[in-house]
C-alpha cells in the first residue's frame, strides 16, 4: 500500500466543514501542509448526497453559507444543488478543490504516542500526519434509519428512502405516501404535490412546522444600498440575532410560542381545519428541530388539495398502500420513507491510541472540537438550532488559534485532560428520534467550561475568542 509524504494537517471529509477548515488553516496557519480526503467523488456532503424532489435549507444561506464568501442574493431559502455547487465553487476559488482527493474513505486511524503522530488508512493507501480533523458531519453516508412494517413484501408500490433517490423515479400521476413529518417530508411534499396525482403525509406525531418567506427583503435592501462585505455582515448578524432571539422565546415561553405557532398554521389553512390533530405536537418547541417552510409551500399544497395529512400509527403495508392502527387505508403506488438519519460520529472511521480501541462514548467533549484523552484530534460540528456553519467556522479559527500557539512554543502534541468530578451530560439538547437512537453511541458534554456545547452563538464567540484555547489542555514538546 502506497504511504504518502507526511502531512501536518489531515482533513476527512469534503462537505461544508471541511472546505471551511482548509479555507481557515490556509488563511491562518499558512506554514501548515494539508490534504483532504473525501470518501464520495463529489464535493459538497449533505448536499450531494440528498436529491430528493425539493432538496433544500431550511435555515437561511447567509448564516449556512461561509462568511468568508457570503451569499450575494436575497434569496434566503437555496435549494440543494446551488448549496452544493456553491461549495463547489468556493473550493475552486481558493484553490482548494484540488488538494481533495475524492473516492477515498477513511477507514481506519491510529495514533501512536511515540511517534506523535496519525497513521491513517484510507481505501487506497496510508498517510501519516500530526493532526487529524474530523469534518465528516454526524451521520451514516451508507444508510438512513428505516423502520420496517408489516406487509411490506405485499406492497404493489415502490418504497424509496429519501437518502438514496432513484433517478428513474416518476412521479407523474401517481399517489404518494410520505412517512415522516421532520424536515425532509415537509420540504419534499409540496415538490411532489407539483408533479404527483396527489401526496399524503403520514405522521404518527404531528411537528412544529413554521413558514418564513423564502427571499430575505431586508437583506436585498441592504445588499443594493451597502458595499458587499459591509452588507454581508450586516445581514448574517442580523440572521442569527434572530435565530438566538426566537430560540430563547421558544424555550422560556414554550406554551405561547407553541400557540402563536398553532393560530399562524390555522390562519394558513381553510377554515376548520383540525390543526390541533394534524399540527399540535406533544412536546414544547425546539425539543425537537422546528421545520421551516419558505412562504408557506406546504399549506398551499394543502390548500389546492395535491397534499393532505394522515395522523396516525402504520398498522401495516397492504397491496394498495398504508392501514393506520385507526383503520384508515392511504392508497400509494409509492410510498416514501422519510423516517430520518442514523447519527454517526467521527465518519465511522476505527480510531486508535497506541493500539487501543477509541469509544465515542466514553469521552468528554472539549470545546465542541476535541475529545478528552485523544491526542491531536479534532471535530468539526456545527449547530442544531442555528446554521451549522455558524459553529463549524468558529470550531475552525479556534483550532488555528490552537495550531498556531503549539507552533510557537515548540509543541507538538495536546490532549484534553478531563477533570475526575466533571458530570457527564448528554452533547444535544435534542428528544428528537435520530438522537435518542445514538445517545448511547456518542460523547458526552460536561457541566461547565470548557466541557459545554451551548448551543448559541454569542456564548461560543465569546468562550472560542476570549477564553483561553489551551485550558486543561496536556503538551508535550516536539522532538
Ligand atoms: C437533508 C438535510 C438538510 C439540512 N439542512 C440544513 C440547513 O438548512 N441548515 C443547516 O445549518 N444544516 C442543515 N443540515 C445539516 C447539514 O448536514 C449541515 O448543514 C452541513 O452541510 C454539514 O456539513 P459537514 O461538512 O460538516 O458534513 P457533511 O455535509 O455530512 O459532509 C461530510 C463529508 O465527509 C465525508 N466523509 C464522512 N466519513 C468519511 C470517511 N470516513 N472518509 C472520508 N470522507 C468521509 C462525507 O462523504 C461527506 O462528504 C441538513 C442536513 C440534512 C441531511
Amino acid at each position: 500500500m502506497e504511504v504518502s509524504k507526511h502531512i501536518d494537517v489531515l482533513i476527512v471529509g469534503a462537505g461544508i466543514s471541511g472546505i471551511d477548515a482548509a479555507y481557515r488553516l490556509q488563511e491562518r496557519s499558512p506554514g501548515k501542509s494539508w490534504l483532504i480526503l473525501e470518501a464520495r467523488d463529489r464535493i459538497g456532503g449533505t448536499w450531494d448526497l440528498f436529491r430528493y424532489p425539493g432538496v433544500r435549507s431550511d435555515s437561511d444561506i447567509f448564516t449556512l453559507g461561509f462568511p468568508f464568501r457570503p451569499w450575494r442574493t436575497d434569496q434566503a431559502i437555496v435549494e440543494g444543488p446551488a448549496i452544493r455547487q456553491y461549495v463547489e465553487d468556493t473550493a475552486r476559488e481558493f484553490g482548494i478543490f484540488e488538494r481533495i482527493r475524492f473516492s477515498e474513505g477513511v477507514l481506519r486511524a491510529s495514533w501512536s504516542s511515540s511517534d506523535a503522530r496519525w497513521t491513517v488508512e484510507s481505501a487506497k493507501g496510508r498517510y501519516t500526519c500530526s493532526f487529524l480533523w474530523l469534518a465528516s458531519g454526524y451521520y451514516d453516508y451508507a444508510q438512513g434509519y428505516r423502520p420496517q412494517w408489516p406487509g411490506e413484501s405485499e406492497f404493489a408500490g415502490r418504497i424509496v428512502h429519501p437518502q438514496f433517490w432513484p433517478k428513474d423515479l416518476e412521479l407523474a400521476g401517481k399517489r404518494v405516501a410520505v412517512i415522516g413529518s421532520g424536515a425532509t417530508a415537509v420540504t419534499m411534499i409540496p415538490a411532489i404535490a407539483e408533479r404527483a396525482a396527489h401526496v399524503t403525509m403520514v405522521q404518527r406525531t404531528p411537528s412544529y412546522i413554521v413558514a418564513r418567506p423564502g427571499r430575505d427583503r431586508a437583506a436585498g435592501w441592504l445588499q443594493r444600498r451597502l458595499p458587499p462585505a459591509l452588507a454581508a455582515s450586516l445581514i448574517r448578524w442580523k440572521n442569527l440575532l434572530l435565530t438566538i432571539y426566537f430560540y430563547d422565546r421558544a424555550r422560556k415561553r414554550p406554551a405561547d410560542v407553541s400557540r402563536r405557532i398553532r393560530e399562524e398554521v390555522a390562519k394558513a389553512l381553510p377554515p376548520g381545519y383540525p390543526v390541533e390533530r394534524d399540527f399540535s405536537p406533544p412536546y414544547k418547541p425546539w425539543d425537537q428541530r422546528l421545520c421551516l417552510i419558505p412562504d408557506g409551500d406546504l399549506f398551499a399544497a394543502m390548500r389546492s388539495r395535491k397534499a393532505s395529512v394522515a395522523t396516525g400509527a402504520i398498522e401495516r403495508f397492504t397491496p394498495a398502500g398504508l392501514k393506520l392502527a385507526s383503520g384508515e387505508e392511504i392508497a400509494a403506488d409509492v410510498v416514501v420513507t422519510a423516517t430520518g438519519l442514523n447519527m454517526r460520529l467521527a465518519g465511522g472511521i476505527d480510531l486508535a491510541i497506541d493500539g487501543k480501541p477509541v469509544r465515542l462514548s466514553e469521552h468528554f467533549i472539549y470545546k465542541g472540537m476535541m475529545l478528552s484523552g485523544v491526542p491531536n484530534l479534532f471535530l468539526s460540528f456545527g449547530y442544531a438550532n442555528a446554521s451549522w456553519t455558524l459553529r463549524s467556522d468558529l470550531t475552525a479559527r479556534a483550532i488555528c488559534r490552537l495550531l498556531n500557539r503549539m507552533a510557537k512554543r515548540g509543541l507538538g502534541t495536546c490532549t484534553p485532560a478531563v477533570p475526575s468530578d466533571l458530570a457527564r451530560q448528554p452533547i444535544l439538547g435534542l428528544n428528537s428520534g435520530y438522537v435518542k437512537r445514538a445517545e448511547a453511541l456518542l460523547p458526552s458534554q460536561g457541566d461547565r467550561q470548557p466541557w459545554t456545547v451551548p448551543q448559541h452563538y454569542i456564548r461560543d464567540l465569546l468562550a472560542m475568542s476570549f477564553r483561553r484555547i489551551d485550558e486543561t489542555l496536556e503538551f508535550v514538546s516536539k522532538a
